[in-house]
């Protein structure tokens, strides 16, 4: 039945196209209610970025991903940030400084109804320092007779003013043909190929759980800021360290450091870092503080590492710290709270005293190779064939869906098609996912696997 009317090769590569690799990263500032979200909506064509807007709540998400002109990138939006908690200047810097560091290009919105204010020619000071792309919005120049308004902004020194109504989409084409021209290609030339340059892994986790700590244990004297190497890159956060006889590139790594500056709120710029990252990087290192319970916030971390389909490896730090009775409850809180990331390796570690360093790599490079690993179409249709004979789905409205055959579309993460003859349940599907990790490891990554069903 495998054969009937489908090229496996052909769907393979059209799902293939869709893949997964690092985007170009967009960051979009500017003041409060400059109509940042607006756009960020707009951008991504979805309504999911304007979420309550109640003070205090953090935002789980904040990168969206973006398509214009057939070119892919993601775009940050910084803002839903509560301006009371450390003033609008403060808060605005803060999202300049993150867009500086983290994104590729910048679009920086002004209100061109109100026009430049102190507080944007102060990012724009910080902007122009920092030397990466920006494009300046005019935004709500909803008509013709706006687009005076407009044309005033270019004392800002940014060059052209972009008129944009983003609550009505005027200008929005126009300006995002200028945004690719400033974005980089996607930076393929370090992406899976393995012929272009360290693998690029990305330590996350919530504050004070030990990153900058393990970060100082690994590297030791090694410490290389990327930047101080010529050509290598321009993005100055990102540090190559060598371990374990191999040079690895830890993605993001300002974002490791302490801003004594952002006590307030820092929280919410961690959250955005640890997306940026997790965005650049192949794998994500996440490091849970194993002396405290699990929290909500560790399991955002995974379930953001998860989404994105990077490879993962879970340490738990400060194993020093542990007594017996800690122990007992943390392998309890690893069962019910990480039991859907059971694949991923995991290494009990400590900063302080350099436990089970040497375990680290280990675990990276499985995860890796988990993240690569390509099942071959006959060796994964032979198992596919054998499982649907032994353990056939449940028969529903007296049909029984079958699975016909498969393929692998792709890897990093690996990423399945299963053509069906019916709808294939959920539970079902799981039990696919449980027995392809049973037969073929995919140990330390996500699995994609949709099912498509032939009538
Ligand atoms: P943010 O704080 O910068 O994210 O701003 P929002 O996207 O929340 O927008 C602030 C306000 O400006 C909202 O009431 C929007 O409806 C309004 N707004 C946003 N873009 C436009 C626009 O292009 N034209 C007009 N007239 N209003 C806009
Ligand atoms: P970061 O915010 O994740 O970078 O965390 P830091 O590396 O700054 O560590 C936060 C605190 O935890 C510091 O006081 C560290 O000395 C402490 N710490 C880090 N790793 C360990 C560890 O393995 N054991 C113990 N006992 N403390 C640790």
């Amino acid at each position: 039945a495998a054969e009937e009317g489908f090229d496996l090769q052909d769907v393979g590569g059209a799902i293939e196209e869709a893949g997964h690799g690092p985007l170009p990263v967009l960051a979009v500032v500017g003041r409060p209610n400059v109509g940042k979200s607006t756009l960020v909506n707009r951008i991504i064509g979805r309504r999911e970025a304007v979420v309550e807007d109640k003070p205090g709540v953090t935002r789980d998400r904040v990168t969206y991903e973006a398509e214009w002109s057939g070119r892919r990138f993601k775009v940050v939006d910084t803002g839903g940030w509560e301006q009371d908690v450390m003033g609008i200047d403060a808060s605005v810097a803060a999202q300049a400084e993150f867009a500086i560091e983290a994104a590729d290009a910048v679009v920086f919105v002004v209100d061109a109804k109100v026009g430049a204010t102190d507080t944007d020619e102060a990012v724009v000071r910080l902007l122009r320092k920092a030397g990466k792309p920006v494009v300046l919005c005019a935004n709500k120049v909803d008509g013709p007779s706006g687009e005076a308004d407009a044309t005033y902004l270019w004392s800002l020194g940014l060059g052209e003013p972009h008129p944009v109504s983003a609550l009505h989409g005027r200008g929005t084409g126009d300006m995002l043909d200028a945004v690719l021209e400033a974005l980089p290609e996607a930076p393929a030339q370090t992406f899976g190929t393995g012929i272009g340059g360290p693998r690029r892994i990305a330590l996350i986790g919530r504050p004070n759980v030990g990153k900058s700590s393990l970060l100082n244990k690994v590297a030791g004297e090694e410490r290389v800021v990327v930047n101080e190497l010529a050509g290598t890159t321009r993005d100055p956060v990102d540090e190559m360290i060598e371990l374990g006889g191999v040079t690895w590139k830890f993605v993001d790594t300002a974002g490791i450091r302490k801003r004594v500056h952002l006590q307030q709120g820092a929280d919410y710029y961690a959250s955005l870092r640890t997306a940026a990252a997790v965005e650049k990087a192949e794998v994500a290192v996440i490091l849970i503080d194993a002396s405290e319970s699990i929290s909500v916030q560790d399991q955002r971390i995974v379930t953001m590492a998860v989404e994105a389909g990077r490879a993962m490896v879970i340490a738990y730090n400060k194993w020093d710290n542990l007594d017996e009775e800690r122990r007992y409850y943390l392998e309890r809180e690893i069962e019910t709270e990480f039991g859907q990331v059971a694949w991923a390796p995991r290494v009990n570690v400590s900063a302080r005293t350099g436990r089970h360093m040497e375990k680290l790599v280990p675990a990276i490079e499985t995860a890796l190779a988990g993240w690569e690993t390509r099942v071959p179409t006959g060796r994964l249709n032979a198992f596919l064939g054998e499982l649907v004979a032994a353990h056939p789905h449940p028969i529903r409205g007296g049909k029984q869906p079958r699975i016909l055959f498969g393929t692998q579309a792709g890897t990093k993460p690996p990423r399945f098609v299963l053509f069906a003859s019916g709808f294939i349940e959920a539970g079902y599907r799981r039990f696919i996912e449980r027995r392809l990790r049973e037969e073929f490891g995919f140990e330390g990554t996500p699995i994609h696997i949709s099912v498509r069903v032939r009538e």
